[in-house]
């Protein structure tokens, strides 16, 4: 394992789709990279994601986007809005943002293969960090190592965040369930949003005729687990239009996931000395936008630019200036956001069905488009 001794090395805690992005940028300014993994092996969950132009953007200025888009399948991301009886509120317009669905195990694939294999530590827990210092459980055994940066890639209950800085998630009072069906299950499927009171179903079509679908719903406590956790999502949406009900059922029970929808309050810095927060760790967020994973994608092109241009300190400082800026108006967004969506009073929820009733397909570009145009710095 790298020790970090020499100049431009880099320590990455966490290897999501964030810390695999970050170690991929900052090894393509000429960084020596390690990325440490708590997790046994290197994988990511089972289910989907929306790739925004912005996230695609940074993929490109890496030379990924070609390769990420020949396992995604173009869709519109909130183009087709539902009732929950099936009728149509709204339906896609060309004027819509495209975006990509892909499988998160694909993403992290092309990711995983821009890396050697010597740079990925799986089984290695970061316990602290000291400054240039990570205290490390590798494979049952302690291990100090250092490097001259250190980036924190490692999720909303960032370790690395709760020894250096203040805050945890803040749980927003809604939960969800997620899951991909196997090839072929049902087929073919059309992408939908749709808006019931407090409770809504995505359906995203994935490559190999698989498809991605979520459900978020209000839940009164954090951290509730059931006995059954399929049932319970198709407990919330009973009597839902097809496909929903046919999609929960066709994926394997084990294969359904379930998390809180949590974010963070605004951090005052993402930089303490030579330790930076990136992704889910400086600005974790609720799906509400499907901007979370585009945000860390974000983060790690912006780093290894500001860091390319720069010395070190410098670097570090504008990437804080330009990331917090971007992105911490969007973790308010999602959770006014979040706000709408859980309620259930019908007046407010007719509200928003008329809303997206009557905007003009221009008026709905421009809403949707606000995060997503975004043009990611060049890297050499
Ligand atoms: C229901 C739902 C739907 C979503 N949909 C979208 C979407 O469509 N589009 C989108 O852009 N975003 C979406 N998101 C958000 C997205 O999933 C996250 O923002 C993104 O995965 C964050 O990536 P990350 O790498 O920052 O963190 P994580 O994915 O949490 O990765 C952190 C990694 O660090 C490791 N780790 C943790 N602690 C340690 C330690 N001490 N030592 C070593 N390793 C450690 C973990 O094992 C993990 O591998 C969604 C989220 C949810 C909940």
């Amino acid at each position: 394992m790298n020790s970090g001794q020499k100049s431009s090395s880099a320590i990455v805690v966490g290897a999501g789709i964030g810390g695999l992005t970050a170690a991929v940028a900052l090894r393509r300014i000429g960084w020596s990279v390690t990325v440490l993994e708590r997790a046994p092996i290197i994988a990511e969950v089972g289910a989907g994601l929306t790739l925004w132009p912005n996230a695609m953007s940074a993929l490109a200025a890496l030379e990924l986007d070609r390769k990420v888009e020949a396992r995604a399948v173009e869709t519109i991301s909130r183009g087709n809005l539902r009732t929950p009886k099936g009728g149509w509120i709204r339906r896609s317009q060309p004027e819509d943002v495209g975006v990509l669905a892909v499988h998160r195990a694909e993403l992290h694939a092309v990711l995983r293969s821009m890396l050697p294999e010597s740079a990925l530590h799986t089984d290695a827990e970061v316990l602290s960090v000291d400054g240039r210092k990570v205290l490390c459980r590798c494979a049952g055994e302690e291990h100090e190592l250092s490097a001259e940066l250190v980036v924190a890639a490692d999720g909303v209950n960032s370790v690395v965040r709760r020894t250096l800085w203040s805050g945890s998630a803040v749980f927003q009072g809604r939960t969800a369930w997620r899951g991909v069906t196997p090839s072929g299950a049902v087929w073919p499927v059309e992408e939908s949003l749709t808006l019931g009171r407090g409770v809504q179903v995505s359906i995203l079509p994935l490559p190999d005729e698989r498809v991605y679908w979520f459900v978020t719903a209000n839940a009164p406590e954090a951290n509730r687990e059931y006995a059954d956790e399929q049932a319970e999502a198709l407990r919330r949406v009973q009597g839902w239009h097809d496909p929903i009900p046919a999609l929960i059922r066709a994926t394997p029970p084990d294969q359904v996931l379930h998390n809180d929808l949590v974010d963070l309050d605004p951090l005052d810095t993402f930089v303490r000395g030579t330790v930076v927060l990136l992704g889910d760790a400086a600005h974790a967020m609720t799906p509400d936008l499907g901007q979370g994973a585009c945000q860390a994608i974000e983060d790690a092109v912006v780093l290894a630019a500001s860091l390319n241009d720069s010395d070190l300190e410098s670097g570090l400082a504008e990437y804080d200036r330009v990331r917090r800026a971007r992105v911490q108006p969007m973790v308010a967004a999602a959770r006014a956001s979040v706000r709408r969506s859980s309620s259930t009073s019908r007046v407010a929820h007719l509200g928003v069905t008329l809303a997206a009733r009557f905007v003009p397909p221009a008026k709905w570009r421009k809403l949707t488009a606000r995060w997503s145009d975004w043009q990611a710095p060049k890297l050499p």
